[in-house]
């Protein structure tokens, strides 16, 4: 399983990034709100799969995927 962000939900609000307990798994992009570009990036190989991003987003922007 990974997390993945769905970017056309996502409003670049960091919750995410402060929730989330492992340092640099979800970075934002540039000013995180360059129109339809991605605007929080998870990074697969620093995840751990905790969810809690999952959890704390406003926008339910963050999934899991098989
Ligand atoms: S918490 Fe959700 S809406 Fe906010 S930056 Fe993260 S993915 Fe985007
Ligand atoms: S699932 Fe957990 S470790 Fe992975 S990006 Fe979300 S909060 Fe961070």
């Amino acid at each position: 399983m990974t997390v993945k962000v769905n970017q056309s939900n996502c409003i670049a609000c960091g919750i995410c990034i402060k929730s989330c307990p492992e340092p640099g798994a979800i970075t934002r992009n540039g000013n995180g709100n360059d129109n339809g570009n991605r605007r929080v990036s998870i990074n697969t190989a620093l995840c751990k799969i905790c969810l809690l991003c999952v959890s704390v987003c406003p926008k339910k922007a963050i999934v899991t995927e098989d």
